[in-house]
C-alpha cells in the first residue's frame, strides 16, 4: 500500500517537473523570437536611423477631411531631432522601389502626420528584401508632399466613380497581371 502510494507521487512529481520544464521551454523560444526579431529589425535598419528610436510598427492612421486617407505604417522612427522617418517592407525579386511605394510611403506620411500632429522628413525607405537572400537593402526616396497626395486622393475617386478612365502605367510590366486591365486605356506618355 505504502509503496503503490510513493509510486503515485514520484509520478504526479515527474509530471510537474515536465511541465515545469515545458514552459521554461515555451519561454525561452519566446524570448528568443523576440531577441531574434529586435536584432534583425536592428540589423535591417538604414544607416542614417541606426540611433533612432522605433515607435510605429504596423500602426493605421487615418486623416479625415473631404477625402479620407487611411494608411497602415510598416516602420516609423524618431531620430535625436524629433523627426518621425518612415520605413516600409517589401519582399520583391527586382531590388528596386516603385512609384508605388512612394505613394503608399507618402498617404502614411499624410495620414499619421494629420492624426498625430508630429513632424515627419520629408523623405521615407523602402526595405526590400529579396528571395533567398538574407540582407534586406534600403532605398531612400522623397515623398509627394499634401497637395500631390490630395490630387490622387481625388483621381483615384474620380476612377472608382467612374468619371475617369485609369490609364495604365508607363511601365508595361506593372499592369500585366491586373484583373481590371480591360477598364484602363494606353497611358499618354
Ligand atoms: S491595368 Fe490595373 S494596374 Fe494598370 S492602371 Fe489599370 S487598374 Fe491600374
Amino acid at each position: 500500500m505504502r509503496s503503490i502510494r510513493t509510486g503515485a507521487i514520484m509520478s504526479s512529481s515527474l509530471l510537474i517537473a515536465l511541465g515545469c520544464a515545458l514552459v521554461a521551454l515555451l519561454v525561452f523560444i519566446r524570448w528568443s523570437k523576440r531577441v531574434w526579431m529586435v536584432l534583425s529589425e536592428r540589423v535591417s535598419r538604414p544607416r542614417k536611423l541606426q540611433r533612432a528610436k522605433l515607435i510605429y510598427m504596423e500602426q493605421v492612421f487615418r486623416a479625415d477631411g473631404p477625402i479620407p486617407v487611411i494608411a497602415k505604417v510598416d516602420r516609423g522612427y524618431r531620430d535625436e531631432d524629433g523627426l518621425i522617418c518612415l520605413v516600409e517592407l517589401k519582399t520583391r525579386r527586382a531590388n528596386q522601389p516603385h512609384l508605388s511605394d512612394v505613394i503608399e510611403l507618402s498617404a502614411q506620411r499624410f495620414a499619421l502626420e494629420a492624426q498625430t500632429r508630429n513632424r515627419l522628413a520629408d523623405y521615407g525607405y523602402v526595405l526590400i528584401q529579396q528571395p533567398g537572400r538574407r540582407r534586406k537593402t534600403p532605398h531612400r526616396v522623397w515623398l509627394l508632399n499634401r497637395e500631390e497626395i490630395i490630387a490622387l486622393a481625388k483621381r483615384r475617386e474620380a476612377i472608382l466613380s467612374g468619371l475617369v478612365q485609369a490609364e495604365y502605367a508607363c511601365s508595361p510590366g506593372l499592369c500585366r497581371k491586373c484583373a481590371f486591365k480591360s477598364q484602363c486605356k494606353p497611358p499618354a506618355c
